[in-house]
């Protein structure tokens, strides 16, 4: 459909979407969290846009650098994936009170930084893993971000002196299966579905819109997304003003 501009009726539409709704899931992306100053990877100023002279930021985001080149892997991550200061914006804000009103059945994100959980979300599928989370790859034992931003160039387990990295899923990784399970056993069972700050271009995350047959498909995009023509509703703006609106 034609998407209609944020201070109209759409507003209205969304207001009326959601109060007549009782399962519903937020898929979101990196578009989620600008509002809390962190860059997402395919705006203009995104991180694809960065200049590093050498490999793209989507090859050193990938599982083969990670293992041929993994301090400069680990340089990269500190300085541009990782922000330690960020806090949830007025869209985490808002899902966090949906989902106590017992109106939200989840959160799937494709989001690496922590922000929904931080907001007091329970029903969080993080699809690409999370900053936080960090382990041993020899002997698993798992770290707290700190470990990561601690250490300079690669950091080592304390136990065993294996390299620990953080649980994110990297170019060339499949996303952990269960996870992937539960966040398409969420959509299936959805009655709306909203789909915000991402541009769709991430697979298998993507697909996973696929499983949804509820009644209300609403995508909140500053740009056209390959869901827009299945949606009933799509606000072309800025999700943080939208969700403003809501509140
Ligand atoms: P993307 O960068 O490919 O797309 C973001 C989309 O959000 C774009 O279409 C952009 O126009 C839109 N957008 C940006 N700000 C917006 C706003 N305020 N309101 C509405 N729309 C907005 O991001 P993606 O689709 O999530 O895929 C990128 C991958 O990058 C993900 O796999 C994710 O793991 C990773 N990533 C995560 C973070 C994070 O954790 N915050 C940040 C950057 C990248
Ligand atoms: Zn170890």
């Amino acid at each position: 459909m034609r998407p209609v501009p944020i201070m109209s009726d759409s507003i209205a539409e969304l207001k009326k979407i959601i109060e007549r709704s009782r399962r519903i899931v937020f898929f979101g992306g990196a578009g989620v969290s600008t509002a809390s100053g962190i860059p997402d990877f395919r705006s203009e100023d995104g991180i694809c846009s960065l200049d590093t002279g050498g490999a793209s930021p989507e090859e050193i985001l990938s599982a083969v650098y990670f293992t041929l080149h993994t301090a400069e892997f680990f340089d990269f991550y500190r300085r541009y994936m990782v922000h330690p200061e960020a806090e949830p914006n007025v869209i985490h804000r808002y899902l966090y009170r949906l989902e106590k009103e017992d109106r939200l059945r989840g959160i799937v994100t494709q989001n690496i930084d922590g922000l929904h959980r931080m907001a007091g979300n329970k029903r969080v599928y993080e699809l690409h893993g999370s900053i936080h989370e960090n382990y041993c790859v020899d002997c698993e034992k798992s770290y707290p971000l700190e470990k990561i931003m601690e250490s300079g160039g690669v950091p080592r387990c304390d136990k065993c002196g294996g390299i620990v990295r953080p649980w994110v899923v990297l170019y060339g990784e499949m996303p952990d299966k269960y996870t992937g399970i539960g966040a398409c056993r969420e959509i299936s069972g959805a009655d709306c579905l909203i789909v915000a700050g991402t541009s769709l271009q991430v697979e298998p995350a993507a697909s996973y819109i696929d499983y949804f047959t509820g009644r209300d498909l609403v995508v909140i995009n500053k740009e056209p997304t390959p869901a827009d023509e299945r949606a009933n509703l799509v606000i072309r703006g800025d999700a943080a003003e939208v969700f403003a609106q809501l509140t």
